[in-house]
């Protein structure tokens, strides 16, 4: 869809800058030049209140260290984690670590280092951490102001939330350039970015007069004189968005079929389609979302098939799945929690009260992010609309229910030929997926289309007054049927 959009919906770009990113280097090309997003501003009003606790978020799994990194460096831990098993290690932000076993993907073992003198009895000291929690000490990732590779509209999310004041700052990895990194200021109305220029050998600059020989250096230098830039460097940006682990622990990274006693039922969050939604506690420890599949509603293979698809799938703006339980009946898949559950409702319930356009463009940018990363997994998400995507803490959005994507099956034609048992959501379906079955990255844009006229209109129904359900069917409302093809 990423591609698609940069292709033929221009227009698009000033709204969506995700989806243009490749063009984000142009845009900071001149030195000291300061861009602001006009489609960003500070909103003080929603986020705030409803933000009270820190919200997972992706972040890709940082490369496993070298044998000799892992042998000579000292970690320190960017964020808080809590045990969720006995083999694993709890630590806070700022401790130091020592990893001694970096083999399991995501997950390492590691030794916790007390500062000198201290003595904690009967404190765990080893165990498993999450790999995306710690980065290596002295690195630029340890770093409080460095992001790494997010994206300018996340880093203006992250800058704008209240709290932050003028000269609120990060650095983040350039989307566009390899190598290059971009600096987001808040200026106390609005985020600027500047492009970090390389000098030929080493070193950093904003304007050729003045070099650094590393960006401590710069963030040191521009921290007491602005020299330029829209305001002097400040605070860094907090960093309120802990990484998504993308299992529950190290235990479930190959094997994610759990026992389905680790699971305690917490409330009921809705049903849907195929089974009931459920807040859960995985191990006592976890909070989770738990889906269980009517008996007989479809296909277990086709639930097996969703749940094999969301775990090989990891972005910060798709729901991750933890693990399944497939062994006996009711299945249930086991999913990251969302606190404020399906966008459709959250719009409805909002109304215009407290979300504003610039809310609405961000939600579309999140969304098409997702989709972006399907389409590049060569996925089609075929039910795409503000029912199937859901919203967490900190403003976050992302696509869930990719029961209905399947990869292209047939090899050289980019369409996917849906069975004519299969049921529609058709005021959502791109016409020639109602017609003929053939579904594309390009009806998926069609249906993002139609999720932009919901986010826009705070969750109305599409073609309001036009009846698209087959009589007698409890879908019918959602414009579900069919296809008579
Ligand atoms: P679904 O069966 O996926 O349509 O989900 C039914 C309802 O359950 C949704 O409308 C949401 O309100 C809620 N829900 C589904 N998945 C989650 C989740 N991962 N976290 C929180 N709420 C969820």
């Amino acid at each position: 869809m990423g591609n698609f959009c940069q292709k033929y919906c221009t227009c698009l770009e000033p709204c969506i800058p995700c989806l243009f990113s490749g063009k984000e280097g142009e845009r900071e090309e001149d030195v000291g030049q300061v861009f602001a997003n006009p489609a960003v501003v500070r909103i003080d009003s929603q986020a705030g209140e409803k933000d009270k606790v820190n919200k997972t978020k992706g972040k890709p799994l940082p490369a496993l260290p070298g044998q000799h990194l892992m042998n000579t460096c000292k970690f320190v831990a960017l964020f808080n984690y809590e045990a969720r098993t006995e083999d694993d290690l709890s630590f806070q932000a700022g401790d130091k670590l020592e990893v001694l076993d970096a083999s399991h993907e995501g997950w390492w073992y590691a030794k916790l280092l007390l500062p000198e003198g201290s003595v904690c009895p009967g404190r765990k000291l080893q165990g498993y951490i999450p790999a995306n929690y710690i980065a290596a000490v002295q690195s630029i990732e340890a770093e409080p102001w460095f992001f790494g590779p997010i994206k300018r509209a996340d880093a203006e999310r992250q800058l704008l939330y209240p709290g932050n004041q003028a000269g609120a700052f990060l650095i983040r990895e350039s989307e566009s350039l390899k190598g290059e990194y971009s600096l987001s200021v808040f200026d106390g109305q609005s985020v600027k970015h500047y492009r970090i220029r390389r000098l030929d050998g080493e070193g950093f600059f904003l304007s050729r007069m003045k070099t650094f020989k590393t960006l401590n250096e710069f963030v040191d230098y521009y921290s007491k004189n602005s020299d330029g830039l829209c305001v002097k460097l400040g605070k860094p940006c907090p960093k309120v968005q802990i990484p998504t682990t993308f299992d529950l622990s190290y235990k479930t990274v190959d094997q994610w079929e759990i026992d389905r006693k680790s699971l305690k039922f917490l409330k009921k969050l809705g049903s849907g389609q195929f089974g009931e939604v459920w807040e859960g506690l995985w191990n006592n420890t976890t909070p989770v979302a738990i889906k269980t599949l009517k008996p007989g509603s479809m296909d277990p293979k086709d639930f097996l098939r969703e749940a094999q698809i969301m775990k090989n799938l990891r972005h910060p703006n798709l729901i991750q799945l933890y693990a399944v339980c497939t062994l006996e009946d009711p299945i249930y898949i086991v999913t990251e929690l969302m606190k404020y559950g399906s966008l459709i409702e959250y719009l409805q319930n909002d109304a215009g009260s407290h979300i504003s356009l610039p809310h609405q463009i961000d939600m579309a940018a999140q969304v098409a992010s997702g989709m972006a990363y399907l389409e590049s997994q060569n996925y089609i998400h075929r039910d795409l609309a503000a029912r199937n995507v859901l919203v967490g803490e900190h403003s976050v959005y992302k696509v869930a229910d990719f029961g209905l994507a399947r990869v292209f099956k047939v090899e050289n034609e980019n369409i996917y030929e849906a069975r004519p048992e299969t049921k529609l959501p058709v005021k959502w379906t791109a016409p020639e997926a109602i017609r003929y079955n053939k579904f594309s990255v390009k009806s998926d844009v069609w249906s993002f289309g139609i999720l932009l006229f919901e986010i826009i209109t705070y969750g109305k129904m599409p073609y309001a007054g036009k009846h698209a359900g087959t009589p007698g069917d409890p879908n019918a409302g959602q414009g579900i049927q069919t296809p008579s093809a």
